[in-house]
């Protein structure tokens, strides 16, 4: 074996410390045999997107190395991107379509499957229209891939019913972009990392999620002038092990705490009034709201110090830029959508936007999602168009060239939860899942699997694996994945790849984008002249069609081509004439895509998800200017009682992605994680008799779960499971995380509230503690004050 590293001991690898030039180049590279040709790449196991190589020897992958002239990691990998190819190469991949046949998935032809699937559509659409079909999709599929589908749902087939596990991942990131900016798109560049003062993590582990990205953090730390590291988590993670200051606020009460650090940088003084009166609306709203919000009142509602609630506010507001990062801590968790847009606001009111060293990250967890929220397969119309604008939804019906009442407008896009909830009551009769494995990931996991099998609902699994989800299936499509397939996809810095086919996939195994147009031309889908309604027959001609469709656009990748991508580094977006070589920043000019013509939603109130109509928008059209929505605090809406007296709170570990669908099938991130596990506090432990190790029960009004114990690095109160974990390789134990979650959203994102379930536990065998204990009362208490 050829290492460069051991990432599996050492995460982030060796220091190349530096500050404002260029992050030093370390290639990263993981083979087991000396390949005989390299192929250009990038990984798609977190958001981050790192630029890579595929090394190929004899028609199979024999291993990766980092590019180093990517802007995205120069050359580096972490754990899961120089490790999980491996899956590829695994013996258990599906090769051919099946069928349940008696009960059984029974192995059968493409043709037969395809026939199947068609005559199932014809029959549900002739029946009950088109809103009888859903697709729910992922955020691991190709930009070319999710703007087909996106197609053939909305002008194919004509249901709205399409959305993607992203709704579980980022729709927040996507829903705060527009409630502050007026579309999606992140305004920043990683390079801002390269020179900030002040990095604030909210709701972040970003040294487990995005592994190199931190590790240019590291680096900066290493280097002269290291920035200040705010952290706001419940747990004490890797991040928060190197923070400058840690905040570690009670489950569900990130409102106050972010409204804390507003007030005390308002009160502060260094607030850019000139930024303010020039390019936004809303300030006022906010001051009358975060003013009640003392650091004595948020210390009493979070449990975090005045003190540090201070410590942490003097540095924004001392810090002449700021790099700002957002993830699932704040996203899946009370109030989403408004934690996340206060951090919007921060860098509002400090004029902190639209330049070198200040970038807002509204992270995306999964590598592709930003993809299915640009092409419109996830909920969203594609190009950051706006359902409610009749404008934009007559451009897609000429671009496509059918008719608008095709078009499903007359509501939004269907999201996730609801789509769930369709098939749950039946008038959704056919389930679509590409790519994900909602068995093990969604919320609630009994009542997904009662959906799965219900016997009204035709279920669609297309993976390169049988998962929880496929076990459910009625037809399985056995999918190529990275490697096996070409096409681009975009990370959080707006910057897109291009992976390029390596190897040909397994079997009969067939890339998510020629099984769509099969479908398609399977199904006749035709245009309004009678010609096919897509237009293209492979990659290369879905990216140019996407082209077309985004000119003009924020998303603009008109400027770009394969053989552009092709050369060196992955590029940014907008790429277009302006921009030919892309653009690091958006919103240089302060002028943000507020337009009432332009814009991707006309809002909602964050608190109950309303919808702003068009009326009331163009009343107070902000014509460029950005939003400053405020929003007060709500307390979950499950807290600990006498009989579920703990707080459960879910996420991920450094050596996993996803369900670990693939990260599950390297024996070296296996070995590093081979479990899932329950985080107590030093403090439940003693109490309850626990040590390390000890199998315990944990149960929720929804399930129950048996994990090892694993203690501290938590307040007491609070229990940590990985979601990873589901049955595919341990059958015999009930352990996926979401088997307690709840079904919950965010009324704005409609994103899950995966961060909150009041649970009880008990050592395996023993009985459960169901009186709840002095410092969970506290908790409860606290949380629930009536402000
Ligand atoms: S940081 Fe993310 S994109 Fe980069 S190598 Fe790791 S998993 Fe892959």
């Amino acid at each position: 074996m050829n290492q460069t590293r051991d990432s599996i001991a050492d995460v982030w690898g060796q220091r190349t410390p530096f500050y404002n030039e260029a992050w030093p180049i370390r290639v990263d590279q993981h083979l087991i045999a000396e390949p005989d040709h390299w192929v250009k790449s990038a990984c798609v196991l977190c958001s981050n997107g790192c630029g890579l190589e595929i090394g190929v020897k004899d028609g199979h992958i024999v291993g990766v190395r980092g590019q180093a002239e990517d802007r995205v990691n120069h050359g580096r990998l972490g754990p899961k991107g120089l490790h999980s190819w491996v899956a590829n190469n695994s013996k258990d991949r599906l090769r051919m379509p099946l069928i349940r046949k008696n009960g059984t998935l029974a192995e059968v032809t493409w043709d037969e499957a395809m026939d199947l699937i068609v005559s199932k559509s014809k029959k549900i659409i002739a029946e009950q229209t088109a809103l009888g079909i859903g697709f729910y999709t992922s955020g691991q599929l190709f930009l070319e891939e999710y703007y087909t589908l996106g197609v053939i749902g909305k002008a194919g087939i004509g249901t709205p019913h399409m959305d993607g596990n992203t709704r579980l991942c980022t729709a927040t990131a996507a829903a705060a972009l527009k409630e502050s900016f007026g579309t999606d798109g992140q305004p920043g560049s990683y390079t801002d990392l390269d020179i900030a003062d002040t990095i604030l993590h909210c709701g972040h582990n970003i040294a487990s999620q995005q592994t190199v990205l931190w590790s240019r953090i590291l680096d900066r730390l290493a280097g002269a002038s290291p920035p200040k590291i705010i952290v706001i988590d419940p747990r004490k993670t890797f991040t928060a092990e190197k923070a400058t200051v840690h905040l570690s606020p009670r489950v569900g009460t990130n409102i106050p705490v972010i409204n804390g650090l507003l007030n005390l940088v308002i009160q502060s003084g260094n607030v850019d009034h000139h930024f303010i009166n020039q390019h936004t609306v809303g300030y006022d709203e906010l001051v009358k709201v975060v003013s009640k919000w003392t650091p004595e009142k948020v210390e009493q509602v979070s449990g975090v110090p005045a003190i540090k609630l201070k410590e942490a506010g003097r540095l924004l507001a001392e810090t002449k830029n700021l790099v700002s990062t957002v993830l699932q801590g704040f996203y899946q968790s009370m109030q989403a959508t408004a934690a996340a847009v206060q951090v919007n606001n921060l860098h509002l009111i400090r004029g902190m936007i639209g330049r070198d060293g200040c970038g807002i990250y509204q992270m995306n967890g999964q590598p592709t999602a930003q993809n299915t929220r640009e092409c419109g397969a996830d909920g969203d119309m594609p190009a950051f168009r706006n359902w409610s604008n009749k404008k934009h939804i007559e451009e897609l019906a000429e671009l496509w060239n059918v008719e608008v009442d095709k078009i499903p407008h007359w509501a939004p896009p269907t999201h996730a939860m609801q789509i769930w909830r369709y098939a749950e009551q039946g008038s959704i009769k056919m389930l679509w899942i590409s790519g994900t494995n909602p068995a093990v990931s969604m919320p609630d996991l009994a009542r997904i699997r009662k959906i799965l099998d219900k016997e009204d609902l035709f279920v669609i699994v297309q993976d390169a694996f049988m998962t929880e989800t496929g076990s459910h299936a009625d037809v399985i499509l056995p999918a190529a994945i990275w490697g096996e397939k070409t096409g681009c996809f975009t990370n959080v810095d707006r910057t897109v790849h291009i992976s390029h086919k390596a190897v040909d996939p397994p079997g009969e195994a067939r890339p998510d984008l020629d099984i769509f147009m099969d479908y398609a031309r399977r199904m006749d889908f035709r245009d309004k002249d009678g010609a096919p309604l897509l237009k293209w027959n492979d990659a290369g001609g879905a990216f140019e069609a996407w082209k077309q469709c985004s000119k003009g656009r924020p998303c603009d990748y008109s400027g770009m081509s394969y053989e552009k991508l092709s050369r060196g580094s992955g590029i940014q977006w907008p790429c277009n004439e302006q921009f030919p070589d892309g653009a690091r920043h958006l919103y240089t000019d302060g002028q943000f895509n507020t337009a009432a013509g332009f814009c991707e939603t006309y809002g909602h109130d964050l608190d109950t998800g309303a919808a702003i109509t068009e009326e009331q928008y163009k009343a107070h059209n902000p014509d460029g200017k950005a939003f400053i929505k405020p929003s007060d605090f709500m307390p979950p809406h499950e807290l600990p009682d006498d009989e579920y007296p703990f707080m459960l709170t879910t996420g991920r570990v450094v050596y996993h992605f996803h369900t670990r669908t693939k990260t599950g099938r390297s024996k070296e991130l296996n070995d590093a994680a081979p479990d899932a596990f329950v985080q107590i506090s030093a403090f439940d432990a003693d109490q309850l008799g626990i040590a390390e190790g000890d199998m315990i029960e944990v149960e929720s009004r929804r399930g129950k779960v048996t994990e090892p114990a694993r203690i501290g690095d938590i307040e007491p109160g609070l229990l940590f499971i990985p979601f990873h974990y589901g049955s595919w390789d341990d059958p015999g134990r009930s352990r996926a995380a979401n088997e307690l979650t709840i079904t919950e959203w965010d009324p704005v994102s409609k994103q899950p509230h995966f961060k909150y379930s009041a649970v009880k536990i008990q050592k395996a065998g023993g009985s459960f503690l169901t009186k709840i204990g002095d410092v969970v009362k506290d908790v409860a208490t606290a949380i629930n004050l009536k402000l």
